[in-house]
């Protein structure tokens, strides 16, 4: 047996071990190991997709495409664009302009595939009190606001997703590594190898991570046929999804869906390593802020105000 067929076998009998623990526990009623559909469990006992060799990967990209294809009732395509070279995604978001209308958050829902019911969003619009001196304490917040009319007088807004940090807690703890950063700085989530656990969601000081309770649903007509087998492909019940970026646009070059459907223009998207993009002209030219700085997380989402603060000196 070679050293790389070794490890693979390895890897999947540590991971088919903790399912078993798993499945004495509360977490295993998240899993779906006594469903009796057979696909299911072979989706369920899927290798780490880091270790897939590039047949296998074609492979599965083709069956998936197959079966959603047939789910939903139309053409879906998947897949497994590879990150570019020279490129590390960076996002900026302008307080002062944004408005609170959580446009972005129904753009992403559509784009990503989010389950409708129950309810997935990977975008929260937190609103503060602008004389909140604490407003950079996420806590303090309001995130089920709903006036008439935004934006409201007194209150600011403050979308928060995940910060895509260059120091991830939630990779480090994951007892599986079922999620990673990629090399252009997506932190990614292999929906196939989570096992539910949730260790993430509780290390991510940002919210960011969300846990499917219950079976995604996703009605036929608003399924976005283009997907990204690391991104918005329906996820399963009992597992962690989060904000990836729209690795399915981003790594063709697009902007994201939220950075299209902000009214305003408050989002901008681009990479980092780009001395030209317009990110890049926000970092050296605006004062920007991370969330949390102090955990030392080093998010690439950056906070800033064009109207109202001075600039850099
Ligand atoms: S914001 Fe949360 S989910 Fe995103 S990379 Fe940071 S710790 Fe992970
Ligand atoms: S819930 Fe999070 S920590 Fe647990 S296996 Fe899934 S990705 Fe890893």
């Amino acid at each position: 047996m070679s050293e790389d067929t070794k490890e693979k076998n390895n890897s999947l009998i540590t991971r088919r071990k903790l399912l078993a623990g798993l499945a004495a526990g509360a977490a295993a009623l998240a899993l779906p190991v006594k469903n009796a559909d057979a696909y299911v469990v072979e989706e369920y006992l899927r290798q780490h997709f880091k270790r897939l060799t590039p047949e296998e990967l074609k492979g599965i990209l083709k069956k998936t495409e197959e079966e959603l294809s047939f789910k939903y009732g139309k053409q879906i395509n998947v897949k497994a664009t590879p990150p570019m070279d020279n490129v590390l995604y960076g996002y900026a978001l302008d307080l002062s302009r944004c408005v609170g209308c959580r446009r972005c958050v129904y753009g992403c829902v559509n784009e990503n595939n989010l389950s409708r019911n129950p309810q997935i969003q990977w975008i929260k619009v937190l609103e503060f009190e602008k004389e909140n001196p604490k407003w950079q304490i996420l806590e303090e917040s309001n995130r089920y606001y709903e006036p008439e009319q935004v934006p409201e007088k007194g209150k600011f807004y403050v979308p928060v997703q995940c910060q895509q940090c260059k120091n991830p807690p939630c990779v480090k703890v994951c007892p599986v590594q079922a999620t990673w950063q990629e090399p252009d700085g997506i932190v990614v989530v292999d929906y196939n190898w989570c096992i539910g656990c949730r260790f993430c969601m509780a290390a991510c000081p940002y919210g960011a991570r969300n846990f499917n309770w219950g079976k995604p649903y996703v009605p036929n007509e608003e399924i976005n046929p283009n997907m990204h087998y690391l991104g918005n492909r329906p996820q399963y019940k009992g597992v962690v999804g989060k904000c990836t970026f729209c690795i399915q646009r981003s790594r063709e070059g697009r902007y994201t869906a939220c950075v299209e459907a902000c009214p305003v223009g408050a989002r901008k998207f681009g990479n980092l390593l780009d001395p030209k993009s317009e990110i890049r002209y926000i970092l050296e030219n605006l004062k920007v802020f991370r969330l949390k700085e102090e955990l030392d997380t080093n998010p690439k989402f950056f906070y800033f105000f064009s109207m109202g603060m001075p600039v850099k000196s």
